[in-house]
């Protein structure tokens, strides 16, 4: 079955860090699109040998303005890389979507360990009302994110708020490169995966939800599966690159 595509209208762009580009369409029929935290969509465009697309997460909870953001870490040559860098405000791309099962489920003894690295981090933000609600309910949550240096916490300020107005949520920023000299209490220095064995994590009682980077997920399941953590407990969502790296 062929999928359904539709015409969303380019916004806005902001640098959201010196490295992630911060994007916002809004579908040119202005039908709010019907999607559920987490999920991503598919942009299309042309390309010298053809039609294409790239997949990106919604970074925005759902709303009535109909506003989907993104965000998109930019990669040297890349395809989608220079057509979204250059969109004008108003010109239309074709969407598609939305797609994915990377979405907040509900588990019965419920604490959720949500990791991301880079734009990894976007399903999480759209999901921070459903979290709110589920913080509500009794469940505790607790986000780390990976990034190179304090620079790039993406989305920061926004888990930073939600950990200081609601006990039960918990935010750590991970810093693989550079460690910032007067680090925040909530601040780590190491590749996020090498926050797990400080957590105190229970297979009983814990469920991970893993994205971004491939190679994270990979070490992050290995490191989890010694912990006795089943593959069912470890929902994951990978930025694999179109292309084999070159
Ligand atoms: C389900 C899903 C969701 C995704 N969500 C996001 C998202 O929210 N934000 C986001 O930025 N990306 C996301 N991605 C990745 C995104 O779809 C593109 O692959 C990425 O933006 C690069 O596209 P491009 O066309 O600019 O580069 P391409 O033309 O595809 O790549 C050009 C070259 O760069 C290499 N390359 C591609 N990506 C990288 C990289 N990250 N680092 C180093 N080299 C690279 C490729 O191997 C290729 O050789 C997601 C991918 C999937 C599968």
């Amino acid at each position: 079955m062929a999928i359904e595509k539709f015409p969303v209208r380019f916004a806005w762009r902001r640098m959201a860090t010196p490295h992630v580009m911060h994007l916002a369409f809004r579908r040119s029929d202005e039908t709010p699109l019907d999607f559920v935290p987490g999920q991503f969509l598919n942009l299309h465009f042309d390309t010298a040998t053809g039609s294409t697309h790239r997949s990106y997460s919604i970074a925005n909870p759902p709303d009535a303005d109909g506003l989907l953001e993104i965000a998109m870490s930019p990669v040297a040559g890349g395809l989608a890389t220079d057509v979204l860098g250059t969109l004008e405000p108003g010109q239309e791309l074709l969407a598609s979507g939305p797609f994915g099962r990377f979405v907040l489920r509900e588990e019965p003894p419920c604490r959720y360990l949500l990791v991301g690295t880079g734009t990894g981090i976007t399903p999480y933000r759209s999901m921070l009302p459903l979290i709110r609600e589920r913080l509500g309910e009794g469940c505790r949550f607790h986000v780390a994110l990976g990034v190179w240096r304090r620079e790039e916490l993406l989305f920061g300020d926004d888990f930073l708020r939600v950990a200081e107005d609601s006990p039960g949520f918990e935010f750590t920023a991970c810093y693989s490169r550079e460690f910032p000299e007067q680090p925040e209490a909530w601040e780590h220095a190491g590749y996020v995966q090498t926050l797990f064995s400080s957590l105190e994590l229970d297979p009983a009682a814990d469920t991970v939800y893993l994205c971004g980077n491939p190679g994270m997920i990979d070490e992050s399941v290995e490191i989890l599966k010694a912990m006795d953590f089943t593959l069912k407990q470890l929902r994951r969502e990978k930025y694999v690159s179109a292309r084999p790296a070159a």
